[in-house]
């Protein structure tokens, strides 16, 4: 249920309501937006609405049948801009996040950061944990791996987004990595979720390979509910009868999700496709449609990635990419 709360609403009258939201055993979330408060009372106790109704300066009371609450719009219409070393996603703003599959060794990395780096990239990506499909397959460096990155990343002032695959590995993380993401393979991992939404640092929620887009905003919903509020959604294509591209990319996901939640959404388009040359046409296609941001994957050498090279730019293949992607976005009222 969500409570909104009449413009000039005081502070003691908003206090009235969450006051009475946790007498009758519910949590109280609020958000202030530009001309009205509203509360969110989340949980499952029973609440009869008029009697909020009959609480001072309360203009309204919404029940939401959707399970989702705190990541609705109806409980925050402005959008949620997500801030990371400068890099803005959500609102007008298009962030990049760019770099590779996976952290290979220390001048792999090195190289990757300072080629990210020149082409004005401000939040560079690599896998230290890989969920690979087989056992046999590089499953990455670990810690070793993020201490590297973040060498590398100190080094050209960048930030670092990684994949977290458990609870026991957060603490790592959050000694080495700026945006904390979630695999599609781990988007309904309730228990990471749940550990997640106590971190003070963003999380990058990727949808999962099967996931519809209410499981994804749910999935998010549990971030949300433990009190991080900074959820950045991930569109990386989900799995089809088609087979001829390694995912089918759901751009749809990107007006659908942005109706429905405030949070920013991104696009994978290198996940999305599985091959190099669909990544630059993706790409241009996602701002084209609103998207917030992309990650895309870029790495110094291609033909020799341990991972996703054939995913992968080529390093000048991105810049070119970038440059168009800016002229692009203005188009769309967007800022890259
Ligand atoms: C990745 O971004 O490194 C990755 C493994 O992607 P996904 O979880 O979308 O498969
Ligand atoms: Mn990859």
């Amino acid at each position: 249920m969500i409570i909104v709360m009449r413009h000039g609403a005081s502070e003691e009258n908003i206090q009235k309501v969450v006051d009475f939201i946790r007498k009758k055993g519910r949590e109280a979330h609020i958000s202030k937006g530009e001309s009205h408060v509203v509360i969110g009372a989340v949980g499952e106790t029973v609440i009869d609405p008029r009697d909020f109704e009959l609480l001072d300066n309360v203009k309204e009371v919404i029940k939401i049948s959707s399970s989702y609450k705190l990541v609705s719009r109806i409980f925050k219409n402005e959008d949620t801009i997500i801030e990371v070393n400068g890099e803005k996603f959500g609102g007008d703003y298009v962030g990049m996040i760019a770099g590779p599959c996976t952290i290979e060794n220390e001048d792999q990395i090195n190289e990757c950061a300072r080629l990210m780096a020149e082409a004005g990239v401000k939040i560079i990506r690599g896998g230290a944990y890989k969920p690979r499909t087989s056992p046999y397959a590089f499953q990455g460096l670990g810690e070793e791996g993020l201490k590297m990155i973040r060498r590398a990343a100190d080094k050209y002032n960048l930030a670092v987004t990684s994949e977290v695959m458990e609870i026991s590995q957060i603490p790592q993380f959050l000694r080495y990595v700026d945006i904390l993401q979630v695999g599609a393979r781990n988007m309904q991992n309730f228990n990471l979720l749940k550990e997640l939404s106590k971190v003070d640092k963003p999380v990058m929620l990727k949808r999962g390979l099967s996931a519809t887009i209410n499981e994804w905003l749910m999935a998010a919903e549990y971030i949300l509910s433990g009190g991080n509020r900074e959820v950045i959604l991930c569109e990386r294509g989900i799995r089809t009868f088609e087979v001829a591209t390694r995912n089918t990319l759901d751009l749809c996901a990107i007006p659908v999700v942005k109706k429905l939640s405030h949070l920013p959404i991104i696009v994978d388009p290198s996940h999305g496709t599985g091959l190099r040359d669909k990544v630059a046409p993706m790409s241009l296609a996602s701002v084209a449609a609103g998207c917030d941001g992309l990650m895309i994957e870029v790495h110094n050498k291609p033909e020799c990635a341990l991972c996703d090279g054939a995913q992968s730019l080529y390093p000048e293949q991105f810049s070119e990419l970038y440059q168009k992607l800016k002229k692009l976005a203005p188009v769309v009222d967007k800022i890259m």
